[in-house]
């Protein structure tokens, strides 16, 4: 283990592809940098290579989030039920459209939200659910989609953790109305800063490339011979589209995207199989209809602030990522009926999982685990 640098493992890395370099510098000098032709070509691989149906590239899976909500005609007055188990930016879009985020339980055993507890919590003014995938594990889409469909709401999934899923062999991206995906900096495909929102409806993606750039059909706006683009502006639109320098990184790091996720599962195989029998670590559940995009990978721990202490001490970063929003004031404080959610709170734990992540350092981490805390 000497070789090996084990000074500071991260909990996270930056992932650029070698081609990137070329790819970046090939888009500055034609100077041609705003929407074109590379956001079309990186959207068309994002459909190819990772099954997303219409996706739209943006400038943040924040911009994806937002924009999902307002073609979906949520505003005030209207609720949207999610889980608490995620970050700030899937409560903030709905705050934005003036509707307001209803919180429903996580089930503890993986922090996605719970269709039962969804059940609960659907009143009249109920306009969609959103399902968060936490750490990349596929939510129960079937029992979601169950009660979407009795109760007439729409689907809106934040797939921030979560490209190159699958639930029941169907690629997260394509099965709800709405899917929200986030390329930034650190998360498994990164454009710097972007996002993409799949739609599986037509009317409602013929919406989203509109109202992505100010609300303008840029396909069907020529311009005419006094020097403007000929359009009528009938509702409210967003800059929210992605630039082509940002979509030459994009495509960049789509190349040998599959084998990266490869070894990422293998990486999870073999810390499951290392810490499946450790006292004091209970793992999250598994379960074999669906395929986690492993961006992060947590478990239970008890007496959790020695765990991370003594991790830290032996240069291992480890970090709850984030514990339920509902406690920010924004969103109306700490729900303590929200009982999964509490629980969660209090032993939830994540240790590093990335692209740059060795073998030997996991056989490192499970090691120093397995020596207790
Ligand atoms: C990263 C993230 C977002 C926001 O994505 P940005 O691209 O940073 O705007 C939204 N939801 C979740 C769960 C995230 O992890």
């Amino acid at each position: 283990m000497a070789s090996v640098s084990l000074s500071s493992i991260s909990m996270f890395n930056t992932f650029v592809h070698p081609s990137a370099q070329s790819r970046v510098s090939e888009v500055l000098s034609t100077t041609f940098l705003s929407e074109g032709k590379l956001v079309k070509e990186f959207e068309a691989l994002l459909a190819t290579e990772l099954g997303m149906v219409s996706p739209a590239a943006l400038n943040s899976g924040t911009s994806a989030l937002h924009l999902a909500m307002a073609v979906a005609g949520i505003g005030p007055g209207d609720e949207v039920i999610m889980s608490p188990q995620t970050f700030i930016a899937s409560a903030i879009a709905v705050v934005q459209e003036g509707a307001t985020p209803v919180f429903a339980d996580i089930q503890y055993e993986n922090g996605n939200i719970d269709p039962a507890s969804i059940k609960g919590a659907i009143t009249v003014r109920t306009k969609a659910i959103m399902a968060v995938h936490w750490g990349g594990y596929p939510c129960d889409m079937d029992e979601i989609h169950a009660l979407a469909k009795q109760h007439n709401l729409l689907v809106i999934e934040d797939a921030a953790h979560a490209p190159g899923a699958t639930y029941k062999g169907r690629a997260i991206g394509s099965i709800s109305d709405f899917t929200c995906f986030s390329f930034q900096a650190i998360k498994h495909l990164t454009t710097g800063d972007g996002g993409a929102l799949c739609s599986l409806d037509p009317t409602h993606t013929r919406e989203v490339f509109r109202r992505r750039w100010f609300g303008i059909d840029r396909a069907h706006s020529p311009v005419s011979e006094i020097g403007e683009r000929v359009y009528d502006l009938t509702d409210v639109g967003y800059k929210y589209h992605l630039s082509d320098y940002a979509a030459a990184l994009g495509i960049a790091n789509l190349e040998g995207f599959q084998q990266r996720m490869d070894y990422r599962r293998q990486l999870v195989r073999q810390y499951r199989d290392g810490l499946r029998d450790v006292q004091g670590v209970t793992l999250f559940d598994h379960k074999a209809d669906r395929e986690s995009a492993h961006w992060l990978f947590g478990f239970h721990v008890e007496n959790r602030l020695d765990f991370i202490r003594t991790l830290k001490a032996k240069g291992i970063a480890s970090s709850v990522v984030h514990d339920g929003i509902d406690k920010n004031t924004l969103f109306g404080g700490k729900r303590m009926d929200l009982t999964n959610q509490r629980r969660f709170d209090e032993t939830q734990i994540h240790v590093p999982l990335h692209d740059a992540l060795t073998i030997e350092q996991v056989d490192y981490i499970i090691n120093t685990i397995k020596q207790g805390w």
